[in-house]
C-alpha cells in the first residue's frame, strides 16, 4: 500500500483509538458513580444494576473494538496492514475504507461468520 494512503489510515485509526479510550474511561467513571448513588428502594436498586450491566456490556464492545484498532495499528507498523490475516490476500480497498480495523478479506470474513474458519491467534 502507498505510504501516503497508509498515513491516512494510521491517522484515522489513532483518532479512533483515542476516542475509544476516552469513552471507556468515562464508562468506568459512570459505573463508579452509579455505585456511589446508593439506591433508595428495591426498584431503584434493580434499575441501578441494570444500568451497570448495560454500561458494562457497552464498554466490553468498545474494548473489543479497541483491540481491533490496536491490532490494525500494529499491522501498519509491521507493514502488513491491508492484508487478510487469514489468506494473505489484499483486503478490498472499499472494505478497508469502511472498516479500517478489519482483519479479514470479505471471503474469509464470510467463512468466519459461518464458523468455517478457525480463529487465528495473530
Ligand atoms: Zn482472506
Amino acid at each position: 500500500m502507498e505510504k501516503r494512503k497508509l498515513e491516512v489510515f494510521k491517522k484515522r485509526l489513532e483518532d479512533r483509538q483515542r476516542e475509544l479510550r476516552h469513552t471507556m474511561t468515562r464508562a468506568a467513571q459512570d459505573g463508579r458513580d452509579a455505585d456511589l448513588e446508593s439506591a433508595q428502594d428495591i426498584a431503584d436498586r434493580a434499575a441501578n444494576s441494570y444500568n451497570k450491566e448495560f454500561l458494562f456490556s457497552q464498554s466490553n464492545n468498545e474494548r473489543q473494538l479497541l483491540q481491533m484498532v490496536d491490532g490494525a495499528l500494529s499491522r501498519i507498523r509491521g507493514g502488513t496492514f491491508g492484508e487478510c490475516i487469514s489468506c494473505g490476500n489484499e483486503i478490498n480497498p472499499k472494505r478497508l475504507e469502511a472498516v479500517p480495523w478489519t482483519r479479514h478479506c470479505i471471503q474469509c470474513q464470510e467463512k468466519l461468520e459461518k464458523g468455517l474458519l478457525e480463529h487465528s491467534s495473530t
